[in-house]
């Protein structure tokens, strides 16, 4: 069951003086505390470091779960998801927020803590009297990949009933809950869009360049439902050692250049913003979460890739057995790569109503960001950056050929992995795109993009079409 109202015994509403000194004292303990657990000074071992009063969640040496009882534990979670989100200005009260909510652990958690921030947000706008704060809207979002990836019937239906009855179980305010198919990034006609997804992953012969379209095409299904339905933020359930994993396998791929932009607590290159808010928070501490508080989770069997992030994925979790601390480190070395302008939430509006606090944090944050890289072009397939100088030397080396257009736009990963090598299989490829990867290609092609546009015309989508 979820822990959504105020009989939840579980510290979800307390208030944010307990938060703030659950940070400090969690900074403070982490190390020297963990040094005494090892060496056992405090006499009783089993007591929870925080409280001294009640036993801890776990034997285990590192990690939270072994320092503190389930309560302290579940604060200083909650704490660091509150960290991020006010530190890097995520959500204010007149923003309407949507959730990815895949089903599993992390994005159990990232719906369940924004979920008790809008409560407690709604608490307060009750409690004022002239009721002039604003309380920031929550919605859900699940993506259906049936079409991309064959699953059973009998498993998407349990998935789709086990989301449904998560949201719906969540006390007031109301979520709306979108369920979506990842075809719809087409048109609305899925069908149409069934047909040209398949083709589509067709011309990509290589597991992780499919793998890897299908994430992309899922941010894009994501962003879709919230433009359309009138979000301006969306909230992933990215934790530490996903990003671990992201930082090798990106490397691995090629992928260096553009790092960064995907690392960071936000992520505003997309039309709504997107934020992590469970950026310092490890699995292993989301899935206890999950089990100290029964939230319900499902998750597909999955269809194994064999690819290089499945390698890396087990590559990673064999290093976080050796040393419980490699995730957060992996994370913390790549996060000192310069991040891109867009690592941060726009200029917030100066007269909607945004709290002071809000703005402050907002101009303290945008001060870090005076070394930050600018790009203004970016990969027509994974939108990450590109980097102008590789960019300039393969448009001249390729200039005149059809095939310039998807490999000119292209970041030489998505070249390597997801590129047919042949300028027809591009050319079908480019034919299948979704419109908006099709509006990026053409956005990024070369200053003489009227000529290239004649030679693709009957690739590109007329205005009817688009509009449909
Ligand atoms: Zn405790
Ligand atoms: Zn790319």
């Amino acid at each position: 069951m979820a822990c959504n109202s105020s009989a939840c015994q579980s510290n979800c509403y307390r208030n944010q003086d307990d938060e703030a000194t659950v940070e400090q004292d969690s900074l403070r303990t982490n190390k020297t505390d963990r040094l005494a657990a090892t060496y056992g000074d405090s006499g009783d071992t089993h007591l929870c470091f925080k409280c001294k009063a009640k036993e801890r969640m776990s034997s285990s040496e590192e990690g939270d779960d072994g320092r503190f009882c389930s309560d302290c534990f579940r604060s200083n979670l909650f704490a660091k998801f509150r960290q991020a989100v006010n530190s890097n200005a995520m959500i204010s009260p007149s923003d309407k927020v949507l959730v990815a909510f895949s089903g599993g652990p992390c994005s159990r958690v990232a719906l369940q803590f924004v979920h008790e921030m809008q409560v407690k947000a709604h608490k307060n706008f009750e409690a004022s009297r002239d009721r002039s704060l604003h309380v920031f809207g929550v919605g859900v979002a699940y993506i259906d990949e049936t079409s991309a990836c064959p699953i059973p019937l009998h498993e998407i239906d349990r998935t789709i009933q086990t989301i449904q009855s998560v949201v719906s179980s969540l006390s007031p305010p109301i979520k709306d809950l979108h369920i979506v198919q990842i075809e719809s990034v087409y048109s609305s006609n899925l069908s149409d869009g069934r047909e040209k997804l398949k083709k589509l992953l067709d011309t990509v012969s290589d597991v992780t360049g499919k793998e890897d379209l299908i994430s992309h095409l899922r941010m894009l299904s994501l962003q879709k439902i919230a433009a359309e339905n009138g979000y301006n933020r969306l909230v992933l359930g990215t934790c530490t050692s996903r990003i671990a994993c992201h930082v090798i396998s990106s490397t691995v791929k090629g992928q260096g250049y553009s790092l960064p932009a995907d690392i960071q607590y936000v992520d505003a290159r997309w039309e709504v913003p997107v934020a992590l808010p469970l950026r310092d928070c490890l699995a292993q501490e989301l899935n206890m979460l999950c089990c100290a508080d029964g939230l319900k989770t499902v998750e597909l069997t999955k269809t194994s890739f064999s690819g290089i992030n499945d390698l890396v994925s087990s590559f990673v979790a064999l290093l976080q057995e050796e040393n419980p601390s490699r995730e957060s480190t992996i994370v913390r070395t790549a996060g000192k790569l310069t991040p891109f302008n867009f690592s941060r939430i726009p200029d917030l509006n100066e007269s909607n109503g945004v709290p002071l606090a809000t703005k402050r944090r907002q101009k303290r944050n945008n001060f870090k960001h005076v070394n930050s890289l600018s790009s203004e072009t970016f990969c027509a397939v994974c939108n990450g950056p590109l980097n102008m100088s590789d960019v300039q030397t393969l448009r001249s080396f390729e200039a005149g050929q059809v095939s310039s257009i998807l490999a000119g736009t292209c970041c030489s990963s998505c070249q390597f992995q997801i590129l047919p090598k042949d300028s027809i299989s591009q050319e079908l490829l480019l034919s299948l795109l979704p419109p908006s990867m099709v509006a990026r290609a053409m956005h990024g092609s070369p200053s003489n993009s009227n000529s290239l546009r004649e030679k693709i015309q009957e690739f590109l989508l007329s205005d009817d079409e688009v509009e449909s």
